[in-house]
């Protein structure tokens, strides 16, 4: 017998339908004797349509009360799926975040998890229930509610599957799996059988929304072996972990992120600290930054640009204007760029990739104004409009 943490996402639970068959999933694998533990996200565009509804009211809503109306969408979704399993006649209760034990730090709407005390949930699995955990959501010290993130559920079920040791944890979607490319913009896609932590963490962080980020990072650091599979079709899902077959891939995917803006700050003076002072500045309000180009200083001047979520732009544009008017500088911020970027641990005893991937857009006649690389990344900057074009153009460059 193993306990088992599996996860489905808004698309798998969409309608009465696919509750019924995800139940059946659940069941099955509760009826060949395991534990089974289950994160599940809100239906469908539940989360973005109740952010919609917060927009038509109040925009500058507080974090605090866009928490409480968000984990609203998950408490439905747990209770039909306890329901439909109900049906089935199976043992079967639902939690919320926080009695399932999630306790997270204060920080409305990107919550981290600080601990997660198990002991209720645990006893629900000794009575040899199906338990059912609203994904995304936890509880502060305030105990007020909070929500993890957009794509959350991934995180809540990977930080259960490490706390409770799971055997394993299973993250079903609308895909098989891993590819290549987003398997819905890029046709001849390659679904990959296996991908190591490292190199998932970075597609993750750079646009594959097929998992998310902080649930990549916490597998990594507490070993746990993840599938990514399809909820509607059966077949072997991709499994992420420490170590995978390099497969004689040179790169594992291509990914693109067009939520993101340029912020530049132009004249600025070039003198020491003045980098410090701009960066430390967005550091303390948890602006992450990403891109950084800092042109050659003349005349006693010079410019810093960097990337940025696009949701922080005008709060970071705000904040550089404060600091650097005053002696000139001109800020500006341009949310009209896209990134595109190609990851793999193979790219380190390789040279010429990042080449291979810069004549691709050359010869799909694509500008790039910004490059960064890491040990397994290259990324650059294009006009948004091109993303699309540029993804499919470095796909084919890498795999025909
Ligand atoms: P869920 O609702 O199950 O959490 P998401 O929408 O968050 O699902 O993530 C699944 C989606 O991720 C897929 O529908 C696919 O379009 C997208 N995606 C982007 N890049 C990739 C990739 N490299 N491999 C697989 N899917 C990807
Ligand atoms: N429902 C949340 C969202 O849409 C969390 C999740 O789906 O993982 O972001
Ligand atoms: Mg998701």
């Amino acid at each position: 017998m193993a306990l088992i943490v599996q996860k489905f996402g808004g698309s798998s639970v969409a309608n009465a339908t696919r509750v019924m068959h995800v139940a059946q999933t659940i069941t099955d694998t509760y009826k060949a004797g395991n534990d089974v533990v289950v994160v599940v996200s809100a239906q469908g565009d539940t989360t973005d349509d109740l952010i919609e509804k917060a927009n038509e009211i109040n925009p500058k809503g507080s974090k605090r009360e866009m928490d409480m109306l968000l984990t609203a969408g998950e408490q439905i979704s747990i209770a039909l799926l306890a329901m439909a399993i109900e049906k089935i006649g199976c043992p079967v209760v639902s939690l919320l975040g926080w009695q399932a034990g999630f306790h997270t730090d204060r920080a409305y709407g990107a919550a981290r998890i600080e601990s997660i005390k198990p002991e209720r949930l645990q006893s629900e699995l000794d009575k040899r229930k199906i338990v059912i955990v609203a994904g995304f959501q936890g509880i502060n010290k305030a105990d007020d509610l909070t929500t993890l993130g957009r794509g959350g559920s991934d995180t809540s079920a990977v930080a259960l599957a490490a706390a409770l040791h799971a055997d394993l944890c299973q993250i079903y979607t609308d895909v098989t799996g891993v590819y290549t490319a987003d398997p819905r913009k890029v046709s001849n896609a390659k679904k990959l059988t296996d991908i190591t932590y490292d190199e998932m963490l970075e597609l993750a962080t750079l646009g594959a929304q097929v998992l998310n980020n902080r649930s990549v990072e916490m597998a990594k650091k507490y070993n746990v072996e993840i599938e990514v599979l399809s909820s509607m079709v059966k077949e072997p899902g991709t499994i992420v972990r420490e170590v995978a077959k390099m497969e004689k891939m040179l790169i594992r995917g291509v990914t693109k992120d067009t939520d993101i803006a340029r912020i530049s700050v132009v004249g600025m003076k070039d003198v020491p600290g003045n980098a410090f002072k701009l960066f430390s500045s967005l550091a303390a309000k948890n602006i992450n930054i990403d891109v950084i180009l800092q042109s050659v200083g003349r005349d006693g001047t010079k410019d810093i640009s960097f990337t940025c979520a696009r949701a922080n732009a005008e709060q970071a544009q705000e904040l550089l204007e404060d600091l650097f008017s005053d002696e000139g500088a001109v800020v500006s911020s341009d949310t009209t760029v896209a990134k595109v970027s190609i990851v793999g641990a193979g790219m380190q005893s390789h040279s010429g990739t990042a080449s291979k991937m810069f004549g691709a857009l050359y010869e799909a006649g694509i500008n790039i104004g910004m490059i960064s690389t890491s040990e397994i990344t290259v990324s650059v900057l294009i006009p948004k409009e091109d993303a699309d074009k540029a993804v499919a153009a470095v796909h084919r460059a890498f795999f025909g």
